[in-house]
């Protein structure tokens, strides 16, 4: 099938003492980190799932489940690395992906740049091709308690 793909990726993962904050491989100083099997890279875990939805291949679950060692501390990264092969061995090209973290605190702005520097040359695109943005959720609900973080993400695949 040829055209244009859209995709969309969500995800979410708590906030744990004694853990790194990753987002788009950014590591980021912070007082609480992500907890989960991998790295925790929410924001890169989305922006997977909507390149795989765009494709129709699933999910990350399927693809790199959470009960296999080989995951476990995975540089999330590299599984996108992963994830932008299986979409060329299929001739797809990524037109773009749009994402957004919600999270309460801290301030992520600055690291913005670098999230899509990383998340671009993951996938061999151009960090023009790949925006990021972050919201608080005002104090509300578990990201404005500090109880996790989640992200979105959309993407075009043109194929
Ligand atoms: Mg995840």
């Amino acid at each position: 099938m040829s055209g244009a793909r859209i995709g969309h990726g969500y995800d979410v993962h708590r906030l744990a003492e004694g853990r790194r904050l990753i987002l788009g491989g950014v590591d980021i100083p912070w007082e609480r980190g992500l907890l989960g099997h991998s790295d925790a890279d929410v924001l890169t875990h989305a922006v997977m799932d909507a390149l795989l939805g765009a494709a129709g291949l699933g999910d990350i679950g399927q693809h790199f489940p959470d009960t296999d060692p080989a995951y476990a501390g995975a540089d999330s990264l590299k599984l996108l690395e992963h994830v932008a092969g299986l979409l060329r061995e299929r001739g797809f090209v990524v037109g773009n992906v749009d994402a957004t973290v919600l999270a309460q605190r801290p301030k992520l702005a600055p690291h913005i740049p670098r999230m899509r520097e990383n998340l671009a040359r993951a996938m061999g695109a151009e960090p023009a091709q790949v925006n990021v943005k972050a919201t608080t959720e005002e104090g509300l609900g578990f990201t404005g308690s500090g109880g996790g973080m989640a992200a979105h993400a959309v993407c075009l695949l043109i194929g």
